[in-house]
């Protein structure tokens, strides 16, 4: 029986969200977040993007590390020769692409104005499909951008000249929200029975549907007998309406009325994971976690009216699906309200020595004190808010990984 993968976007479809944006230590602890949930993959960036390049090298130092193990990191570009050279040339250890191009033909004539047709599409994905592979890449990822907007045969026929020339997956970009769940669990069916390659569905929430698409896409991939891998984002960040939540597809999967005898994630999901994860996020990005949020919003578990509380006082089940401890929540949190120290960008010793004793960290001697904390000042920098206790905790870890993190050079 074929399965369910999760593939998580938020360092990549997330952060090119507009107005959002995350510091590369941020990104780094959203991967670190995922691989502890037991995430298949996440993408984690862009090789080709200069600035990305010293964040993308330190996530795959991490990963020779046995640190983020077993979750394999992957890059996004363009289905250009050209990209996956530049690729390699600033990123050489990357393993695992995803390879981009518009398929619709509203983008091929919108997007290139004329200067490329059908045949062109398919004949560049090639040339990028066999470049990635003979840089020798673990596993490329063919992502047809808007590809609830393209002709049927054409997507069936640029599936299979993918996977002709070496292509693993097929990436369904349903771009622009446009699919409902009917119509996306057909789409997904015919191209795995076509194409005969794993299909990732890829929802916008454009109409309010992506998580139900991202359901019914992974249905229509797994009935048609090929492995799904469904693209999440933390708290459904993405361009503009934003992706399917991870939390929520997570629980829709696990939690919904009979999916989960037929259609199965491996690895699991570990949802109780889902609350820091979330809550990391939420301030990670500066955006609030909406109280009705599935699973993690302030309101899920709460019960006002008399006929509601009356039913859960007596048994939870009565009104709620599934339990706050499922989802990693019912912890007591102890907050500051009085006197509050944190870090910043021109944090002194005794302040971060305060914080780092409040976790129990020691230092060896003043010199190793004083090298975290300039490493912390610049994260600071980066992010432009105190950084919470798992930042402080990997920068005192990974001392190395943290100050290639916050390397930044322009070039000249
Ligand atoms: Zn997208």
């Amino acid at each position: 029986m074929a399965r369910i993968h999760f593939l998580d976007v938020t360092n990549r479809d997330g952060v090119q969200t507009a107005r959002l944006g995350l510091s590369k230590l941020q990104k780094t602890m959203i991967n670190m977040y995922l691989n502890e949930m037991g995430i298949y993959q996440s993408e984690i960036g862009f090789p080709t993007t200069r600035h990305e390049s010293f964040y993308l090298q330190a996530n795959l130092e991490l990963a020779e590390m046995g640190v983020l193990q077993p979750i394999r990191l992957g890059g996004w570009i363009r289905a250009t020769v050209d990209d996956v050279e530049r690729a390699f040339q600033l990123v050489p250890g990357i393993k695992h692409l995803n390879l981009s191009i518009p398929t619709s033909d509203q983008m091929i004539q919108g997007k290139f104005q004329g200067s490329l047709n059908r045949e062109d599409i398919i004949s560049m994905m090639i040339d990028a499909v066999e470049a990635a592979r003979a840089y020798g890449t673990e596993s490329v990822g063919v992502n047809a951008e808007d590809a609830s907007r393209t002709e049927t045969d054409f997507l069936a026929r640029f599936g299979l000249a993918a996977r002709d020339h070496g292509a693993r997956r097929l990436r369904y970009c349903d771009t622009l929200g446009y699919d409902n769940p009917f119509t996306i669990y057909e789409s997904a069916r015919a191209l795995a029975e076509s194409v005969g390659m794993p299909i990732e569905v890829h929802c916008h929430g454009d109409l309010g549907m992506a998580v139900a698409n991202s359901l019914a896409g992974a249905r229509g991939t797994v009935d048609g007998g090929q492995d799904a891998y469904i693209n999440t984002t933390v708290n459904g960040i993405g361009e503009r309406a934003g992706n399917a939540d991870l939390v929520a597809t997570a629980l829709a999967i696990t939690k919904s009325r009979g999916f989960s005898e037929r259609y199965q994630l491996e690895p699991p999901v570990d949802l109780t994971r889902a609350w820091k994860i979330s809550r990391y996020a939420s301030y990670a990005f500066g955006v609030p976690i909406p109280i009705n949020q599935p699973g993690v919003g302030a309101n899920v578990f709460a019960h006002g009216s008399g006929i509601h509380v009356d039913g859960v006082l007596k048994d939870p089940f009565n009104y709620e699906l599934y339990s706050f401890d499922e989802v990693g929540r019912g912890v007591q949190e102890i907050v500051d309200t009085g006197s509050l120290i944190c870090s910043g960008e021109y944090s002194g010793i005794s302040g971060f020595k305060y914080l780092m004793g409040r976790m129990a960290v020691r230092f060896k001697n003043p010199a190793q004190a004083e090298k975290i904390l300039e490493l912390v000042r610049y994260a600071n920098v980066a992010s432009q808010r105190p950084l919470v206790e798992d930042e402080l905790l990997f920068i005192a870890k990974y001392p190395g990984v943290a100050r290639k993190l916050l390397t930044l050079i322009p070039p000249d």
